[in-house]
């Protein structure tokens, strides 16, 4: 029989995962706390489809996506609109979310993958510093691997003990509050700008979206902090001064929500143990791609577990998986955290500067299906940024908020790229503590300015 693999929550890297390690002869189940049929949130996601291709998932039938529009951005002032020009062959594609659970139930299914649903997950089962099963409402289960996919509150993660070297939560300012809700159309008219995305949208901290579909409006806002449904109307009723199509009547969705806003994890493996999606944190918010790196993280470690021939799954053996989702994913994520603490730091007048004098273009804002959102910030060298900043702005406080950051990014970048090439307990303590150590320490600088 072939070696036991837990699956803990239907996450979308997890599901991947689940049917790609089925088909070479696991035994698989994925423990989920939903009832069957009813995985997800009643929205729309936005992914690359190549990462689809890459975990072994079929592409979903032509009628159930579509191709993503070209966002528009606005600065607070809404003076200078940048509007993206992502390449047609970049386009990502968006599909309905209940949709694209059932491409990857089926395909599990198809694969052998066994499944428990209305099962909550409640912590860890470990001997020593292996972790070996999970507890559950159901009982308890035991596995030769656990895969964690249980999104941001993993209950697995979160019951690590410090031993593991795991972080057991995202930390302060980790998570990104969302709500989204799709409303009807009060007009037929169709908007010129179809996807409009406000960054401080009315001076307030955070973003919003208005993208108008068919016979909906989707609206999502975002901030750093959490907020309440009286604050989503005063936000609506501003959002519906520029865009009067954007209906009162909510037609689907209307939940508030949160998604990981920080670096992924310093260690994402452990004896037993590997954590995947949301529950690594390998997320970015703002314009998604945890879908598409879940799918691509999917492949890394099912390619590290089948190199791994005795089935010990031992850090060791499964920290090709994190060393290979690092060099390809995970630094450029990390670095895009110094970006994001960065926006919570910027004034709404320094972001209409920036957008007026062109420190940002519409390049900045072009992010395709091949690249990592946001992507474009990183690929600006950090003199070049400073040197933009310096030619147009004599204002002192916005230079004193970048050039920290721009070094903070150079120096996540080195760090990321010195990740050890081999597990050794000690090696991987101190590569992880430089990692938070130096990432703390940007975030600190920043902060302090
Ligand atoms: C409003 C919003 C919009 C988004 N839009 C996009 C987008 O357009 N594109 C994109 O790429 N990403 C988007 N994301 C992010 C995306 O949802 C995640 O990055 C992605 O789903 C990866 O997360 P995951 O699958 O690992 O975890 P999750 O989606 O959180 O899934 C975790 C699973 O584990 C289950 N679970 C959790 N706890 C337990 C427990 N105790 N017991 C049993 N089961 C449990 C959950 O029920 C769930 O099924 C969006 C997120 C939000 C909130």
């Amino acid at each position: 029989m072939g070696k036991q693999i837990i699956v803990a929550g239907a996450g979308h890297g997890g599901l991947a995962a689940a049917a790609l390690l089925a088909r070479r002869g696991f035994q698989v189940t994925v423990y989920e706390r939903n009832p069957e049929g009813q995985l997800g949130y009643d929205w729309t996601d936005i992914f690359a489809p190549g990462a689809l291709k890459a975990a072994g998932i079929p592409m979903p039938p032509r009628e159930q996506y579509s191709y993503k529009e070209n966002m528009t951005f606005y600065s607070t002032n809404q003076a200078v609109p940048l509007r993206q020009h992502v390449p047609e062959d970049q386009l990502e594609i968006k599909m309905e979310r209940h949709d694209l659970y059932s491409l990857l139930v089926h395909n599990a299914c198809a694969s052998g993958v066994r499944f428990v649903y209305e099962c909550n997950i409640e912590a860890p089962i470990l001997v020593g510093n292996r972790v070996i099963g999970i507890k559950t409402d159901k009982g308890e289960f035991f596995a030769d691997l656990i895969i964690d996919a249980a999104g941001i509150d993993s209950p697995v993660r979160s019951g690590l003990p410090k031993m593991c070297g795991i972080e057991n939560d995202p930390g302060e300012n980790g998570r990104f509050y969302v709500y989204r809700a799709f409303y009807n159309r009060a007009s037929e008219e169709m908007p010129e700008e179809r996807y409009k995305v406000y960054l401080f949208p009315e001076e307030r901290e955070g973003m919003a979206w208005v993208a108008a579909e068919g016979e909906y409006t989707d609206v999502l806002i975002g901030r750093f902090a959490p907020f309440d449904s009286a604050e989503v109307e005063r936000h609506l009723a501003f959002l519906r001064k520029s865009n009067p199509a954007l209906g009162t009547e909510i037609v689907r969705g209307g939940q508030f929500v949160q998604i990981p806003v920080r670096q992924p994890l310093a260690v994402m493996v452990c004896d037993g143990y590997a954590a995947i999606g949301d529950s690594a944190f390998m997320t970015v918010p703002i314009i998604g791609s945890g879908i598409a790196n879940a799918f691509k993280a999917a492949r890394m470690l099912v390619n590290t577990v089948l190199n791994d021939e005795d089935g010990e799954f031992s850090a060791e053996k499964l920290w090709g998986y994190q060393l290979d989702f690092f060099r390809h994913i995970g630094s450029d994520l990390a670095v895009l955290t110094c970006v994001k603490r960065l926006l919570m730091k910027i004034m709404p007048q320094e972001l209409d500067y920036m957008f007026e004098k062109g420190i940002l273009t519409a390049d900045e804002f072009t992010i395709g299906a091949n690249t990592l959102s946001l992507s474009a910030f990183i690929r600006i060298p950090p003199v070049d940024l400073i040197g933009r900043v310096k030619m147009l702005t004599d204002d002192k406080t916005l230079l004193k908020k970048l050039i920290p950051a721009v070094f903070a990014i150079g120096r996540l970048k080195t760090i990321a790229a010195t990740i050890p090439k081999k597990w050794s307990r000690q090696r991987v303590i101190l590569w992880s503590r430089r990692y938070l150590d130096v990432f703390q320490g940007n975030i600190t600088l920043m902060l302090s300015v």
